[in-house]
């Protein structure tokens, strides 16, 4: 029988406040264990929760930017249940009225196409503690410095079928409040977590099959890798003639498979009520026109925009916008350039592949924008040609050195004094009888055989448009 997947995503962003979402801490990360604390957040009898005004500007402003409804009136509910992270017993949420509804993200995969994932809602809640596990001393630590970190929870529709789809939903979730500026995105941090449930049901059935639900997804290839073992495994269970249990389970990714975690029978009862500290949210239409104002330009405007501005190809813009960071350090490095697809072509084959064989991102390159432009201009003007533009690269991602100085260092100003490249390119053509001959009787293929000389006699440095015109009108 064949089945289709049927994939939902629940991902947990981290909203980039100062402070908590109930109580003045800071969200610094990394501080020393329990420092970012005080008796709100730590659950201590008698305080009371204040909400964080900032948090809710932020969720407002990712519910537009995913296109939901906003909810006027929403609440905060108590999600009951007991662990050592979490300090007060219940973790406030907004379960039965959340802040937003009803939204969607449109995505772009190389099989399907364009497409529209559907959002259920989006609603604020609190971060839990963390716990640190130390085996070999048999003890567990309590770190209460991300308790009450606001988060707001992102829940799709289950209408995503492939694990393609899911990673290019949640890269552009990503992508999304990055560039709003409500998430730093950092997922080794766990600023930006996800959860994917995943069901199977024979092709063309209606009702969805028995889901389970995937923890522990820290990235996006991890996300993508996990789908599709779970989409083998149950596949496999179905196919045996038995039943896909409703369970949460784990990615192991040493092992790359998904492990049991705890089954429905072991599922909380959270006994959910509205949370009585706290008076309902009401969000007017003053404050969302207020935020709206603030909204910066999406990437699908980005990406139109920079097709329409800088000639790029769709292929080229889509990539550039695929990161504000990448978007960014475009605009700022073609600036000054009349040939912008000149520096996108330099960003995404010369920088993009440097940053991927050392691992880093744009946010940490060694060669920054400005520095970038400088190395771009130079080959503009045919001060260096493109050979040496990218030895110069190498050396400034080693050295960080400008660029200038490099050229100056190295002796790499491109040869276009043309009365010294006319004698040279005379010189080969009287050194070479037979291949200026071959060349004459049609074998145009040896021009290069040609411009290869020259280069080597003036080590890359010649400048190929006028060496170009003047073997053209020798030969
Ligand atoms: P829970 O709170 O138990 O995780 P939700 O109803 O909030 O349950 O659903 C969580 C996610 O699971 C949503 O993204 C939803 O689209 C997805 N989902 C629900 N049912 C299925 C199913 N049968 N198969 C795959 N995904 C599903
Ligand atoms: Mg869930
Ligand atoms: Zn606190």
């Amino acid at each position: 029988m064949q089945f289709e997947p049927v994939i939902g995503l629940e991902v947990h962003a981290q909203l980039k406040t100062k402070t908590k979402i109930f109580c003045g801490c800071s969200t610094k990360f990394g501080n020393p264990p329990n420092t970012n604390t005080c008796p709100v957040c730590t659950g201590m009898p008698g305080v009371l929760p204040v909400l964080n005004k900032q948090a809710v500007t932020f969720a407002i402003k990712a519910a537009l930017a995913t296109n939901c409804k906003i909810n006027q009136e929403s609440r905060f509910d108590r999600k009951n249940y007991f662990y050592p992270d979490l300090p007060k017993g219940y973790q406030i949420s907004q379960y039965a009225a959340p802040i937003a509804e009803h939204g969607f993200l449109e995505i772009e995969t190389q099989i399907n196409g364009n497409q529209t994932i559907g959002i259920t809602r989006i609603h604020m809640e609190e971060d839990a503690g963390k716990l640190i596990h130390d085996p070999a001393r048999a003890r567990s630590m309590v770190d209460l410095n991300r308790t009450g970190v606001p988060l707001i929870e992102i829940v799709s529709e289950p209408d995503i079928r492939t694990a393609q789809e899911a990673g290019a939903y949640l890269r552009k979730l990503h992508a999304i409040l990055k560039y709003i500026d409500v998430c730093d995105g950092n997922m080794e941090e766990g600023s930006f977590r996800c959860d994917a449930n995943i069901s199977l049901r024979p092709r063309g059935q209606k009702e969805f099959g028995i889901r389970s639900e995937l923890k522990n997804l820290n990235s996006f290839k991890n996300v993508e890798k996990a789908i599709l073992y779970e989409i083998e495994r149950q596949t496999y269970v179905l196919e045996e003639g038995k039943q896909v249990i409703q369970e949460t389970r784990l990615w192991d990714p040493l092992r790359n498979k998904t492990t049991s975690m705890r089954g429905k029978e072991e599922a909380h009862d959270y006994r959910y009520f509205p949370d009585p500290d706290l008076v309902p949210l009401i969000v007017d239409d003053h404050w969302i026109q207020e935020v709206k104002k603030t909204m910066p330009e999406l990437p699908h405007a980005k990406q139109s925009r920079f097709i329409q501005d800088y000639k790029l190809s769709d292929y080229d813009a889509k990539v550039l916008t695929s990161s504000i960071e990448l978007a960014d350090f475009f605009e700022t490095a073609s600036g000054p350039l009349k040939d912008k697809k000149q520096a996108a072509n330099w960003i995404m084959s010369t920088l993009l592949a440097m940053l991927n064989s050392k691992g880093i991102s744009i946010s940490h390159s060694p060669v920054t924008a400005i520095a970038f432009s400088k190395l771009l201009t130079l080959v503009e003007n045919g001060k260096i040609n493109a050979t040496a533009g990218k030895i110069v690269f190498d050396e400034m991602v080693e050295t960080k050195k400008d660029p200038e100085i490099i050229v100056k260092e190295k002796g790499l100003e491109q040869v276009s004094d043309s009365s010294g490249l006319e004698i040279m390119v005379e010189n080969i053509i009287n050194e070479n009888p037979n291949e200026v001959a071959a060349y004459r009787d049609g074998k145009t293929k040896l021009f290069s055989f040609f411009m290869g000389k020259i280069m080597k006699k003036t080590q890359g440095k010649a400048d190929p448009k006028i060496v170009t015109l003047l073997l053209k009108s020798k030969l």
